[in-house]
């Protein structure tokens, strides 16, 4: 068992979470129309930590009201792309001058480990905006030969210009707040939208202060709106809003369906990075230090609160005990405690739902005879704590098998062969996120890459992400892309325009 002790919070963010969080609505940082606030919640111990402006349809109608004059009126969309490429860069600086402020912030509110936020979550923001200034002067149309064939002798040119597809509303998840806030507005910034960000009612904190550096940077009024709130209701005010061109979600699969009905009604276009159920293949000729490390990596990073965990892991029976014995060897050493300690490398899951969630997993787990290598019960307690856990004797319907966990739940199997079962196997999900495969061979392990229904394969390797790589998922893990040059449609129309000569 831990002892959890209240963590030292550093004396800049005490004071900025002295007083109720408010959000931004056209340049301003405002309360909610209703006057309601919202407490947030650290969750190695339980305890309130700050309280939020909770945001609902009137606030989300006033920051979509506000998002439609900024882009109506042309201050961003309009400006000159160098500019404009000029500021977002100045956002990833920002981000960067602040990144222990930031990376603590997200310690306390999402539970993760300073160093990690500090290494991954604020380094990756950071990056996401700056790689994506460079893209704003890059957003090129072309020019198209035609043959007009029912104009027989007139003579036309004809090209095509990429414009930003308007006001966008993006809804995002807790378990990378600050990053997957940089994966969503970098792009829609870049493009010449405005938005309308709903973050997640776990975590709104690193998001919140982001507004305040992108207001820094130069961000004109009303580009970037920023509503705190609850998923029924601002989350759904914004899928369904009127005057919302474009909806941008990332998180289950389940709100997912939901935003794409509400969406649907005016037709709006919809792109989702959703759950995944991803497979960590490990051949017999893999290096096993590697692939060990790597499969341990894969699932209990971030506590496994990754929607592309590496959470079913299937190896070759040869060497199946030495591979699993040595992930859960390695799970046992990870230091779990609270995420602002210096020596924490695990910290709790984000919130008493998702703690009660995958205590449910593992306890259907043991009921259909799954067997627990390391972990396998949460730790009980005021903070949201599960020990990593690996289970063997699974069966291909269990629960813990088929459905994503979100937690630090890892699923291994043995295969004998590297045949049509096994690539059967791993692609028998209704996700296609991500996938592992680990092999000394790797013309191999391509061979297994093509075939494996998923949007992203590591090979001998996991959890590499770049900002230049799009990523996204097959099957029900999404429709689109993030990041990369592919992102840029998510944001873009075209439209073709024709002159006719002489
Ligand atoms: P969630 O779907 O419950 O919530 C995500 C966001 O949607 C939150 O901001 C929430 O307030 C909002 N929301 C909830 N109900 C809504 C509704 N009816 N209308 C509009 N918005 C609503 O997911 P979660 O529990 O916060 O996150 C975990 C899930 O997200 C996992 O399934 C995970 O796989 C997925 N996820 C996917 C990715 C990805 O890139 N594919 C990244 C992170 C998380």
């Amino acid at each position: 068992n831990i002892t959890v002790t209240r963590a030292v919070v550093p004396p800049a963010i005490k004071a900025w979470l002295s007083t109720a969080r408010p959000m931004l609505i056209d340049g301003k940082w405002v309360k909610a129309q209703s006057g309601k606030t919202f407490d947030v919640f650290d969750p190695a111990t339980g305890e309130p930590i700050a309280s939020v402006a909770e945001g609902d349809k009137a606030d989300i109608d006033l920051a979509v009201k506000a998002a439609r004059r900024a882009f109506a009126s042309g201050p961003w969309s309009r400006m000159t792309p160098s500019e404009r490429g000029r500021i977002i860069h100045r956002i990833g600086d920002l981000i960067l001058e602040n990144a222990d402020e930031l990376a603590s912030l997200e310690a306390l509110d999402n539970g993760k480990p300073k160093a990690v936020a500090k290494a991954a979550d604020v380094t990756l923001a950071a990056d996401m905006f700056h790689y994506m200034s460079g893209w704003a002067t890059k957003i090129e149309g072309k020019t198209i030969p035609i043959s007009a064939l029912a104009a027989p002798g007139a003579e036309f040119v004809s090209m095509t210009r990429m414009e930003p597809i308007g006001v966008v509303g993006q809804i995002i998840p807790w378990n990378f707040p600050l990053l997957m806030a940089a994966w969503k507005l970098g792009p829609a910034l870049t493009t010449g939208c405005t938005v309308v960000l709903k973050v997640a009612e776990e975590t709104p904190l690193s998001a919140l202060r982001l507004g305040e550096l992108i207001l820094e940077a130069g961000v004109p009024a009303g580009v970037v709106n920023i509503v705190p709130g609850f998923g029924e209701t601002a989350g759904a005010a914004l899928a369904e809003h009127p005057d919302v061109d474009k909806v941008a979600f990332t998180g289950s699969t389940e709100v997912g369906r939901l935003i794409v009905q509400a969406a649907s009604r005016d037709l709006k276009k919809v792109s989702l990075e959703l759950g995944g159920k991803s497979p960590n293949i490990i051949l017999g000729d893999a290096n096993l230090e590697l692939a060990i490390a790597g499969a341990t990596a894969a699932i209990f990073f971030n506590h496994g609160q990754c929607c592309n965990a590496g959470s079913r892991l299937f190896v070759q029976r040869n060497i199946f005990d030495k591979v699993v014995e040595g992930v859960a060897a390695q799970a046992d050493k990870i230091k779990l405690g609270h995420g602002l300690s210096d020596d924490t490398e695990m910290g709790p899951l984000v919130s008493k739902v998702q703690y009660d969630r995958v205590t449910g997993y593992l306890a259907s787990g043991r009921r259909e005879g799954a067997r627990a290598l390391c972990g396998g019960e949460g730790l009980g307690g005021a903070g949201y704590f599960v020990p990593p856990t690996v289970l063997v004797d699974t069966k291909p319907n269990m629960k813990v098998v088929r459905e994503e966990i979100f937690g630090p739940v890892l699923v291994a199997t043995p295969f004998d062969e590297v045949d049509d079962a096994l690539i059967a196997e791993a692609n028998n999900t209704i996700y296609g996120l991500a996938a592992g495969v680990w092999s000394g061979n790797t013309g191999r392990a391509h061979q297994i890459a093509n075939r494996l229904r998923t949007g992203t394969v590591w090979i001998n390797c996991y959890h590499v992400f770049d900002a230049a790589l799009p990523f996204g998922g097959y099957k029900q893990s999404g429709w689109g892309r993030e990041m990369g040059q592919a992102v840029l449609s998510n944001y873009l129309e075209t439209k073709a325009i024709t002159t006719r000569l002489g």
